[in-house]
This record gives C-alpha cells, sequence and structure tokens, in this order.
C-alpha cells in the first residue's frame, strides 16, 4: 500500500525519488507557478517538475525559498532543452536552470527529448553525466525516449538513465516500455498522467470512483501509483492540487484496476519521439 504522499522509490544511482509531484508545464511564471507551488508544498507535495522550456523555473525557485522547508527535503526536476543538445550546450543550460531556480543543485536533470541525432544526444548525456559528477545534479535521466532510443544510449554508454519520463495514461499505458524500463531498472514518471485533461475520454474513472468517494482524476492518479509509475500531476487551480494529492487514503481493487488496464486504445497527446524535430538545432 502506497500511504504516503512523501513515498520514495530508490532509482538504480540510490538517489530517492518521490513517487508523487506537481507538474507545472503551461503555468506563466510569477504570480501562477509560484502560488500553485506553493499551494503544493503546503499540501505535502515534495517534488515539482519544470524545465527551461516551461519559462518559469524562476517562479518555482521563488517558491521554493519562500517555503520554509529544508533544501533536502525537496526534489527538484527539470530539463535540458532540445536546442541545447550537445556537450558545452547541456553544461551551459544546467548553468543557466540553476541560475533561474536559485539553487546550488538540482536533484533530476532529464533530457527533455531524444532527437534525431544519436551523436549528439550521446554527446547531452556525456555532458549529463559529467554534471551528476561535479555534483550540480544528483540524478540523471531523460524523457520521451523509446525502448529502441534507451537501447542506444545504454549500449553506447554502458550507463542507463534512472528516470524516463514519457506520456502514460490508461489510454496509453506503454506497456511494452514499461516491460523495458523494469528490466533494466529505469523508473518511469508518466507526464500527462491525467491524460493533459482529456478526463471525459473515460467516463469509466468517475463510475468507479464512487465506490470510493472519490474523483475521476483520483481514480486514475491511484491507478498509476499502483502500477509502480511515478506522476506528476499538473494544476493551477487550489482545490485540485489538493485533490490530486487525496490518494493515500484507498486502494483500487484488483477487478478496477483490470478494469482500468483495459481502456487501452492507444490514443495519445504528445508528439512521436521518433519524428519530433520542434526545437532541435541540428
Ligand atoms: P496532466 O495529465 O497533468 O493534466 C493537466 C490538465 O488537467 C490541466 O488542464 C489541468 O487543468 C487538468 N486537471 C488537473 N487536475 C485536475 C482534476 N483534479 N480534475 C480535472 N482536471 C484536472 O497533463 P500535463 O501535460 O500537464 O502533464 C503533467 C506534467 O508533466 C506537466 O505539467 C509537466 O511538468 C510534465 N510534462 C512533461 C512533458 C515532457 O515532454 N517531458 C510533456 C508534458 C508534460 P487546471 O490546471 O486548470 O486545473
Amino acid at each position: 500500500m502506497i500511504n504516503s504522499i512523501t513515498d520514495t522509490i530508490t532509482l538504480n544511482d540510490g538517489t530517492a525519488f518521490p513517487r508523487f509531484g506537481l507538474g507545472t508545464y503551461k503555468m506563466d511564471d510569477g504570480r501562477t507557478v509560484e502560488d500553485a507551488s506553493r499551494w503544493a508544498l503546503e499540501y505535502g507535495y515534495r517534488h515539482i517538475d519544470t524545465a527551461s522550456f516551461y519559462g518559469n523555473e524562476a517562479g518555482v525557485g521563488q517558491a521554493l525559498r519562500d517555503c520554509g522547508i529544508q533544501r533536502n527535503q525537496m526534489f527538484i526536476t527539470t530539463k535540458v532543452w532540445n536546442a541545447d543538445h550537445g556537450f558545452d550546450s547541456t553544461l551551459r543550460a544546467c548553468e543557466a536552470s540553476l541560475r533561474a531556480l536559485g539553487l546550488d543543485y538540482i536533484d533530476m536533470y532529464l533530457m527533455h527529448w531524444p532527437g534525431q541525432n544519436v551523436d549528439n544526444r550521446r554527446r547531452t548525456w556525456d555532458a549529463m553525466q559529467q554534471l551528476q559528477h561535479q555534483q550540480k545534479v544528483r540524478a540523471i535521466g531523460v524523457s520521451n525516449f523509446t525502448p529502441e532510443h534507451l537501447n542506444d544510449l545504454i549500449s553506447a554508454t554502458g550507463t542507463a538513465p534512472s528516470v524516463n519520463q514519457v506520456e502514460l495514461h490508461p489510454l496509453f499505458p506503454q506497456k511494452q516500455l514499461r516491460q523495458y524500463a523494469a528490466d533494466h531498472g529505469i523508473a518511469i514518471t508518466a507526464w500527462g498522467p491525467l491524460l493533459h485533461g482529456h478526463l471525459a475520454q473515460v467516463p469509466e474513472a468517475a463510475a468507479i470512483g464512487e465506490a470510493y468517494g472519490k474523483t475521476a482524476a483520483q481514480v486514475i492518479l491511484r491507478w498509476h501509483l499502483q502500477n509502480g509509475i511515478c506522476i506528476i500531476p499538473k494544476s493551477s487551480r487550489q482545490h485540485r492540487i489538493r485533490e490530486n494529492a487525496s490518494i493515500f487514503d484507498f486502494e483500487l481493487s484488483d477487478a478496477h484496476m483490470a478494469a482500468i488496464n483495459a481502456l487501452e486504445d492507444g490514443t495519445h497527446y504528445g508528439a512521436d519521439p521518433d519524428t519530433m524535430t520542434y526545437g532541435f538545432t541540428s
């Protein structure tokens, strides 16, 4: 039973990684992201997921400084953007993120997308390893990697990322990728855990929720946790930030887990990592 918002898993490099956090994509910098982060921290969230691409690292950092919680009790993920792939540019991108966040170190640094340039992808990873060695980042991982991208990175560098953050939800449960990750000791974080907001696509979740006095969003988030998937649901609204965190006091039955597992239909909302070129310069 996963019964605490502060539960962690141990990554392949020994880092304790929170299973639950706040997503911040499409939150404006300044008041919007600062308020959302502050509410989240008040409700017990200890992990905030941002990215240089989101343009809101400064606001996340401000909320962290204002909250009074010890730095080592909080976990910050940010990401190197596509335009910064390459060794030196990744080092510079990390420095820029540290400055924007106002932090001495980043807890989890992810390669945001794999891109099509395999050499540049490997150089980006080499720089991320150096940043980890220099203790500017505690853990390194990737995002939007398919099993083929992971396989290439592992065979080229002899190292496996600690985390792969990918689109994942009941309609798109990424079973093959999850199996690959399990076989190689890579943790999975779901982005778009609430179907990117398209909850109406799964009316079954609301119906199941009635049995527990929970909402559709709470049922889906609980499904992720019981499947061993880490989650970073995004909301800018105070009541939903609290609602999304109120999932540690119930457990979906095997029958309800099976019913949600059966919803897979391949629907996804994000770009295909194999063809995604947005933001890349080479
Ligand atoms: P989510 O699945 O978290 O859904 C967010 C949407 O759902 C928003 O429209 C939000 O609206 C709405 N919502 C949140 N809570 C509820 C609720 N309880 N009831 C009804 N609606 C709700 O999608 P995201 O795409 O934001 O993914 C989560 C996070 O993952 C991102 O914020 C980001 O940090 C990360 N991400 C990473 C990507 C990558 O490439 N690595 C790509 C995309 C996201 P409102 O805010 O109005 O409440």
